[in-house]
């Protein structure tokens, strides 16, 4: 089969998309490649499609176990012979895989980097007929990437042992300094460079201060998120555990998944959010890596990232279906302090100092003004026009902004005037007057500062609180104790005039634009969707894969749309080749005549 015949019968598509031709074909002439593409773009065809049109196996080097398994399945729903060989498998199943290779029975063989450097292994593959090797999250490869893995580095043994076959690496994220560690530690010939936009024309980006814990600024958010998939990201276990008890609280179908849960636990929560029978995850960033449910409609971070990388890849996850999918981060600079001292406790190395460069970089992205999206091309030495409706800067550009020259002075006197000996809740108690007994004990209500702060609510001083250490006009100490700085000194003197975006002052109502699904199909009939899903999640039960892998939500809103009645008209929609349409079609056909009679 050519190209565009095995594009339609294995995965159900009619074009390609931008750049994959471009991969395949060099793949095809056996040359090196390195791809950079964002996540969601569709890097995983630009591999698979080519394996099938050549002889002998490819093997694809992939981090995680979860994201090779999620590939071999989803693999072989499309009739495409896929296995993975890691040390969940007994004895027995490797025995058999190996058996089925020499049969030349398996086009894409999926393994952890440690494997390669197990010498049965090694010999095992020296006996195949392998026609091209894959490097997945190729980033791990290079240690000024975000995700550096020790056993990526092992992966230069593959240009030793195998010099003449080719190899095609891939990865979501890299600036040109790690695309070219890249092609330099794997040993890479001469490789074609593909090098996709890095926007994604289906996510819009927020950022906003957060205001106290962010709590109701997340309820606020998920307002117009009713019933969508979501990721929660916070920063440590406990939080995890607080933000998804606080939003089954209000009703809100959330669970929490974090790096110290137990494995069965953890998988639970893992298969009953990819099979849609759980709303949201709250989650540290141990989760969602590769994750491969495209229906993921929003991700949220409660606290600031370490780096622009992570942040990209975390709201990668969202819309990987190509419809709409929003995003929002909230930071506040006592975000950047935590970030910091994190940093401050590693070793001297030179990563040291690259990781405060990485820092503040983020930082400069989350309290920057200019288009998000643009901001995160740069980072990546990538150029694109303003994106103008696809994050918070291009849809709300001249916010006012107001002057807190004297409300800041207040705010410093009183940490002046309490001896920059307390924490920031008790200097903003002593300025708002409160009656409380430790401030009557230290005499606290007998300063010049004492009740002169009214005007503000407390949400609102943490706010001013949060503007003077973006300013650096304070420090916060040991026992978390404010210190003026130099700057500081001279704000209370009158030297500087301090403003502050307006609607910062008070939560904000987000003002979602409406999500208008590409291909008009914004459409598509919900009560058709809903029985549509039903049956999907009925045969995906029978079949023990998750709901996605035997349509999308895409597809299934298509053919809300459509309501093919016939093979012809099923093979029209989005995702659904020959073998889909064998396997699912005619049960679909059945329903949707049910739901038109
Ligand atoms: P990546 O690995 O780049 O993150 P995937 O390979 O997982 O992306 O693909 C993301 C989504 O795009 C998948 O749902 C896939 O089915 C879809 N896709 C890939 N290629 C095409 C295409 N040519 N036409 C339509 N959809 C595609």
């Amino acid at each position: 089969m050519k190209k565009h015949e095995l594009l339609e019968h294995y995965f159900g598509h009619t074009t390609f998309r931008p750049f994959q031709e471009e991969v395949i074909d060099s793949i095809l002439t056996s040359g090196d490649v390195l791809m950079i593409l964002p996540t969601g773009g569709g890097k995983s065809l630009c591999y698979q499609l080519p394996s099938l049109m050549m002889e002998g196996v490819t093997v694809v080097v992939s981090p995680l176990l979860a994201l090779m398994h999620d590939q071999v399945v989803a693999l072989k729903a499309n009739g495409i012979a896929a296995a993975m060989l890691s040390s969940m498998q007994d004895h027995q199943e490797s025995d058999e895989i190996e058996r089925a290779l020499g049969r030349g029975e398996i086009k894409l063989l999926y393994v952890a980097p440690e494997r390669l450097t197990n010498p049965y292994f090694l010999s095992m593959l020296h006996r195949l007929q392998i026609n091209f090797f894959v490097i997945d999250e190729a980033h791990c490869v290079s240690e000024w990437g975000h995700e550096f893995r020790e056993n990526y580095r092992q992966l230069s043994l593959l240009k030793e042992q195998f010099p003449s076959t080719s190899i095609a690496a891939f990865t979501a994220t890299a600036t040109n300094a790690v695309e070219s560690d890249i092609a330099e530690q794997l040993g890479l010939d001469n490789p074609a460079r593909v090098r996709g936009s890095l926007f994604r024309s289906n996510l819009t980006i927020r950022a906003e201060h957060r205001i106290k814990d962010g709590r109701a600024q997340l309820l606020e958010f998920l307002k117009s998120h009713k019933g969508d998939a979501g990721i929660v990201y916070t920063l440590s276990r406990k939080s995890t555990e607080s933000i998804a008890s606080f939003l089954q609280g209000k009703g809100v179908d959330a669970k929490s998944y974090h790096a110290g849960m137990p494995t069965q636990e953890k998988n639970r929560v893992y298969g009953d959010f990819v099979s849609d029978r759980i709303q949201i995850v709250v989650a540290t960033i141990a989760f969602g890596m590769g994750i491969d449910k495209s229906n993921i409609r929003f991700v949220v971070h409660m606290t600031l990232p370490k780096t622009l990388e992570n942040f990209y890849q975390e709201i990668g996850r969202a819309g990987r279906d190509g419809l709409e999918a929003e995003t929002l981060l909230l930071f506040s600079a006592q975000d950047i302090v935590q970030q910091k001292m994190f940093i401050d406790d590693l070793a001297d190395t030179p990563y040291k100092a690259h990781a405060y460069n990485k820092l503040d970089k983020m930082v400069r992205f989350s309290q920057g003004e200019i288009c998000r999206h643009q901001s995160i091309a740069a980072y990546f030495d990538d150029k694109m026009d303003k994106c103008n409706d696809k994050c918070d800067n291009c849809l709300q550009p001249d916010i006012k902004r107001i002057d807190i020259t004297t409300p800041v002075r207040k705010l410093l006197s009183a940490i002046f005037r309490t001896r920059q000996n307390f924490g920031l809740h008790y200097v903003i108690d002593v300025l708002r007057g409160s009656k409380e007994k430790r401030i009557l004990d230290n005499h606290h209500d007998e300063l010049s500062v004492y009740n002169i702060g009214e005007e503000y609510s407390k949400a609102q001083w943490l706010t001013i609180a949060d503007r003077l250490l973006e300013l650096g006009a304070v420090e916060i100490g040991e026992f978390k104790v404010y210190h003026l700085t130099q700057f500081g000194v001279e704000v209370i003197k009158g030297e500087h005039k301090i403003d502050l975006r307006e609607d910062r002052l008070a939560i904000r109502k987000t003002t979602t634009k409406k999500r208008s699904a590409i291909n008009d199909l914004s459409e598509y009939d919900k009560n058709i969707f809903d029985k549509l899903k039903a049956l999907r999640w009925e045969i995906a039960q029978a079949n023990n894969i998750p709901p996605y892998i035997v349509f999308s939500d895409k597809t299934l809103k298509e053919l809300s749309i459509s309501m093919p009645k016939n093979r012809e008209g099923m093979l029209e929609v989005h995702g659904i080749g020959e073998v889909k349409f064998e396997r699912y079609g005619e049960e679909f056909i059945r329903l949707i005549g049910e739901i038109g009679a």
